[in-house]
């Protein structure tokens, strides 16, 4: 069966929403779109405290897959903060992660309690104000003032100098592990 949705509705195909495909005889409607689920500040808190964080992926797969027959393996969820700037999300063993709305700045990772979601959307506030937080000491810093990245962390200068450059002022991947690993040999 190839990728996609059985059938869909006649203005959705003309309007170019869904183009077919046929494969083996079987004909599907790919999207020519993709999607993200959005959850408004207001209701972000009693979802992820609630029961609602263990449900996220029977949401995707209802939503995403069923109903607008996109395939990915990567569901992408988001909120939006008061500001409707939007930051992606996931739920992992009571942790949410926490990236901008690229997914390629983490804003940070904060237990699934009452504190830590109040923290989130903090930092999300902070975010759209110009401040992240160092991805090691936690420290707020100005987006501008970032002195490292690696993947999606940011550092501040501190961090940055002290784990992330050696005495040559070359940068690694973490001087830390680097010398720990070294110390062993
Ligand atoms: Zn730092």
């Amino acid at each position: 069966m190839p990728r996609g949705l059985k059938s869909v509705p006649e203005f959705a195909l003309k309007a170019n929403f869904y183009r077919p495909s046929t494969y083996k005889g079987e004909t599907a409607y790919q999207a020519s779109f993709e999607a993200k689920i959005i959850f408004n500040y207001m209701q972000i808190k009693d979802i992820l405290l609630g029961e609602g964080y263990k449900s996220l992926e029977d949401l995707s797969a209802y939503l995403i897959r069923e109903r607008l027959g996109l395939m990915w393996d990567n569901p992408i969820f988001a909120f939006s903060n008061i500001y409707g700037e939007e930051f992606e999300f996931l739920v992992y063993q009571d942790r949410i992660s926490v990236w901008d709305h690229h997914g390629s700045v983490s804003i940070g990772v904060f237990p699934r309690t009452s504190t830590g979601v109040r923290e989130m959307l903090a930092a999300s506030e902070e975010y759209t104000h110009g401040l992240i937080r160092c991805s090691e000491c936690g420290d707020k810093m100005l987006k501008t003032d970032t002195a490292g990245r690696y993947f999606a962390g940011s550092y501040c200068k501190r961090c940055w100098e002290t784990d992330w450059i050696d005495e040559n002022g070359r940068e690694h991947k973490n001087v830390r592990d680097i010398e720990a690993h070294e110390n062993y040999e």
